[in-house]
């Protein structure tokens, strides 16, 4: 396979040239090519490896690094037990129609989708409202036109068995979100049993789709990141809410979406929570970041929007969602995070089910005094009336409420209890004082939840330009897999050495470096843009004289010579965000 660049325009839309050129370079390709592959599993190579690796850094810069969210690794498998209870076994299905010719099954909701039924209106559907509006479309089978058969709901997690025992199911977790709540326990004590704190995971899911075929959009094997952030519902602001107060939010309101309208309503932090378009503090900083987040993977804040989910659109678990969403190519607008309200529903869930109590406990301010209403039988006029029943009786009154028993005594004089009469006289009521100084409570949680496969699609795609004919990869440069290329101007009278050895002083300092000394230098430029190689050194023959080399910016392909001395420094300054290109050395002029 030819690796050099391809120097024609693209005559297929983004997605497909992406795909193309990921196969090529060494991005990602699909899985088990040799066996014909299989729907649904992708391969990251090379390039995309340190790609993806570098998405996933950024993440772990905003979240772990700058706000001091733990982090946690657990496993995909979990036993049933974990998705009986968080409601993954009873809800985690989509609409599936099966073609009675051919036998390949589809996405319901989806086919409709095609037939111009919104994914709002598709998902709150009943199996029987979808096979209705199947048939009122007739939509039929894709492969081959034959007719679909009744529409079932189909589980989609993955389902295996723990061990060699067959009653032992398990399930390859659709999300991890749920490792996190199940180490509730462990994890609020490590957090010095304080709140408010988060904790996040990035790591494999599976989800057994039914039709994915959307490259990186859709996938059964995927990598997710779940923040989960726990706070005490009666403390509910966010201590660094001033961080992100002034950052605009465009969002799609569920009052234009019912209007089947797509104009995002633009939004400061502070607006939408003054107009309680968003309920919680942390919910809003978490979207703020996000979409600052996808700022820094280089997609312009005008390809970028908020969806308010409608009810029936809403998780199981959720009380107020928003998908954030990004414009691309081929999809349109494709979800890159979600960001849900989850309030107690996990922690109770998985309370009730294990036994284990997942309660915090918040010790009050200043102690609580408590007045208790008492009931006291009063023994010695108790004794003479029922004899060796007394106890009986006492026993029997303090089954009832204080409260009921002062009440029934203030109006009828006296209370019947087990067949017994008690009067007034025969009992002593009053106000006890006790000091109450804490309480239990359950933490809410707020989720911000992100793709990492889509993070790092949408990266690609919006890092893919032309430049004069020439596919031009600008990743920002914080993101760029590979920062310098080192380019002997040819691989023979020392150039190699010299470059080799400019190669290792770069590599220990710590940058990513890759040597190419295959081709004409203007056919590995090309190469390098293509990858998205961030700057390239060459090594010419003055190099042996002046130890001066040449640096190419690989997006406006300007080059400047410096010494190799002064290299390591201006590197880092420039990596680190604070010089630009032209600040490196002397531009030369072409
Ligand atoms: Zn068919």
């Amino acid at each position: 396979m030819s690796t050099e660049a391809k120097s024609s325009k693209p005559t297929c839309d983004k997605f497909t040239a992406i795909n193309e050129l990921a196969k090529r370079r060494g991005f990602f390709w699909p899985s088990f090519e040799i066996y014909g592959g299989s729907g649904g599993f992708v391969t990251y190579g090379p390039l995309g490896s340190r790609l993806k690796q570098n998405v996933e850094a950024k993440l772990r810069e905003f979240f772990v690094k700058k706000i001091g969210i733990y982090e946690m690794e657990s496993s995909i498998i979990a036993p049933g037990k974990v998705f009986e209870a968080s409601g993954h076994v009873d809800h985690f299905k989509e609409p599936m129609v099966e073609c009675q010719n051919c036998h390949q099954r589809f996405r319901a909701d989806h086919l409709l989708e095609e037939k111009g039924i919104s994914s709002a209106q598709a998902e709150k559907m009943t199996l029987e409202e979808v096979a209705k509006e199947i048939e009122r479309h007739n939509v039929v089978c894709s492969d081959c036109t034959g007719k679909f058969g009744e529409p079932q709901r189909y589980l989609t997690m993955f389902q295996t068995t723990i061990g060699p025992y067959s009653g032992a199911i398990g399930y390859g977790r659709p999300e991890a979100a749920q490792n996190i709540f199940v180490e509730f326990n462990r994890l609020f004590t490590t957090a010095r049993e304080r709140l408010p704190f988060g904790c996040i995971q990035i790591g494999h899911a599976l989800r057994n789709e039914i039709s994915p075929r959307q490259g990186l959009i859709r996938l059964r094997e995927f990598t997710i990141a779940d923040l989960e952030f726990f706070f005490d519902p009666e403390e509910p602001n966010c201590n660094i809410i001033t961080q992100v107060e002034n950052e605009v939010l465009p969002i799609l309101l569920c009052e234009t979406r019912l209007k089947e309208c797509e104009d995002t309503t633009n939004l400061t932090v502070r607006q939408a929570l003054d107009q309680k378009i968003i309920r919680s503090e942390w919910q809003a900083f978490f979207m703020a970041m996000a979409k600052r987040l996808l700022t820094e993977l280089g997609v312009p804040s005008n390809k970028q929007r908020f969806i308010e989910k409608l009810n029936w659109e809403k998780a199981h678990y959720s009380s107020q969602s928003f998908d954030q969403e990004v414009l691309v190519d081929r999809w349109g607008w494709v979800e890159v995070s979600g960001h849900a309200y989850r309030t107690d529903y996990d922690l109770s869930c998985h309370m009730k089910a294990s036994g284990v109590d997942m309660t915090v406990y918040k010790e009050y301010a200043t102690p609580i005094e408590k007045e208790e209403l008492t009931v006291k039988p009063i023994m010695a006029k108790l004794g003479p009336v029922y004899k060796g029943e007394a106890g009986k009786v006492a026993a029997a009154l303090a089954k009832v409420p204080a409260q009921q028993v002062a009440d029934a005594m203030k109006k009828d004089g006296g209370i019947m209890v087990d067949n017994y009469q008690v009067f007034a006289e025969q009992v002593d009521i009053s106000q006890q004082k006790t000091i109450v100084r804490g309480t239990r409570f359950i933490p809410h949680v707020v989720e911000p939840s992100f793709g990492s496969d889509r993070l790092f699609y949408v990266a690609l795609e919006y890092a893919y330009n032309m430049k004069d004919d020439r596919v031009v990869l600008s990743f920002p440069r914080s993101i760029a897999p590979i920062q310098i290329g080192v380019y002997p101007l040819m691989a023979k009278d020392g150039l190699d050495s010299k470059a080799k050895e400019v190669q290792k002083l770069l590599t220990n300092e710590g940058f990513m470096t890759e040597y190419d000394e295959t081709g004409s230098i203007g056919r590995r430029y090309a190469r390098a843009d293509e990858s998205g190689v961030q700057l390239g050194i060459t090594i010419d023959y003055d190099t042996l004289n002046d130890s001066t080399i040449t640096i190419r910016d690989r997006d406006s392909w300007q080059q400047i010579r410096i010494t190799i001395k002064e290299l390591p420094t201006q590197l880092h300054k420039y990596f680190e965000g604070n010089y630009n290109f032209e600040q490196l050395g002397s531009i030369i002029k072409s």
